[in-house]
């Protein structure tokens, strides 16, 4: 009975966790909709919620055989189940077979109905097994967070089967074991989606050829530099970067040889620019570089750098020897003007650099004419 009494305050206890757990998760969700991992935490919580807090109704002795209690308790319990089952899937980034859909939807129904609590014990443990299976993949395809969920899985399953082997008096184990085998889980699955979450955030923002930031990433980051700029009547300048006649390179050497010229080539810019500058893959052979507080001058320099050490770079390729070229743009902001405007700027610096010859560097000054265009400065 003294047991008994503590498992009731401990159910309580857990009930308040999950809550948190779920309302800062749901927060998270309903913030983000198409983070649906954070959706299924939310659900897992409020599901362990519910058989917690059923949980203490059934050890009340008034409340105890109300078939409402246990209908509640049954859904909890499917609930939590489907819960982990979508959340495992949705981390390796699947959807789960129709068949096991179709069994989720069949738990659920059967614990609402309470048809047969045979039939949901052994869906239940059908999709526990399905949930372990595919969290073991995950981890054993070398993705560390799948590892790290399942070391929760594996917590919380040995907390509540042996939580069941101690009702069913086959072992001795503390009352707070499930409630403790939840919280375990959701601390490690919240981690796991904490940075499942940060990942696809960066991936979002980067080139995966060349690992430089995308066009979106660098009007992200530019904002910020272009409102101190804006505010503190500082500048920055732009250099727009292209591959001087790259379609030779590939028609020549194929595709895959192209490639890894594009990587050496963002490797040399990565290398040539501080830590401040915002580089960035802005179009197939295009690269932008955003230098903040640098004027005209410390621009040209940088340029005129970049373009020398590219010029030396030689690919091996076989026997075979591929050299590029750049040809590069600048233009300096004009405090006022949208960015826009200073990115045009720097690209038609760019066509004159093509057009007087390529593998050069050329400057284009702002000028108040309609067109934005700017007069050319060598
Ligand atoms: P120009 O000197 O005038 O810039 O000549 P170009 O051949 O570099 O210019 P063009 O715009 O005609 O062709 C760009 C080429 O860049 C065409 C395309 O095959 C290549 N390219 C764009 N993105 C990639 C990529 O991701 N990988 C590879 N290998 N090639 C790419
Ligand atoms: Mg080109
Ligand atoms: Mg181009």
């Amino acid at each position: 009975m003294l047991s008994s009494m503590w498992k009731v305050y401990m159910n309580g206890i857990g009930a308040g966790v999950f809550l948190i757990f779920f309302a800062a998760r749901l927060d998270l969700w309903r913030h983000r909709p198409e983070r649906i991992a954070n959706l299924w935490l939310a659900t897992a919580a409020f599901s362990a919620l519910i058989v917690n807090f059923t949980g203490i109704l059934l050890r009340t002795a008034d409340a105890g055989g109300h078939p409402i209690v246990a209908m509640f308790n049954l859904i909890g319990v499917a609930g939590v189940v489907v819960s982990l089952l979508e959340l495992v899937f949705s981390l390796a980034e699947t959807a789960p077979p129709r068949l096991i859909r179709g069994l989720e939807f069949l738990l659920l129904l059967l614990a609402v109905l309470r048809i047969s609590e045979i039939a949901v014990m052994i869906i239940v443990v059908v999709l526990l097994l399905v949930t372990l299976f595919k969290a073991i993949k995950s981890a054993s395809q070398g993705d560390a967070d799948a590892r790290v969920l399942l070391w929760g899985l594996a917590v919380l399953m040995i907390c509540l089967v042996s939580d069941i082997a101690h009702e069913l008096e086959l072992v001795s184990v503390p009352y707070y074991s499930p409630v403790l085998g939840f919280i375990v889980f959701f601390l490690l699955a919240t981690h796991v989606v904490n940075r499942h979450m940060a990942k696809e955030e960066s991936a979002a923002r980067t080139d995966p050829l060349t690992g430089l930031l995308n066009r979106r990433g660098f009007l992200e980051l530019s904002r910020l530099v272009v409102s101190i700029a804006e505010r503190s009547a500082g500048s920055f300048s732009i250099l727009m970067i292209d591959l001087d006649h790259f379609k030779r390179v590939n028609d020549k050497f194929g595709h895959a040889i192209g490639d890894r010229v594009l990587q050496e080539i963002a490797t040399i810019l990565l290398r040539g620019v501080r830590e401040q500058d915002i580089l960035a893959r802005w179009g197939g052979e295009e690269v932008i570089i955003l230098l903040p507080d640098t004027g005209v001058n410390g621009a040209k320099a940088l340029g005129e750098k970049i373009r020398a050490s590219v010029e030396k770079l030689e690919t091996c390729h076989g026997e075979a020897r591929i050299c590029v070229t750049l040809s590069l743009g600048i233009s300096q902001y004009h405090r006022g003007e949208p960015l826009t405007d200073t990115i045009q700027r720097a690209d038609n610096a760019l066509y004159q650099a093509k057009s007087s010859g390529r593998n050069r560097v050329e400057y284009l000054a702002f000028t108040d004419d309609a067109t934005g265009t700017g007069d050319l400065i060598e």
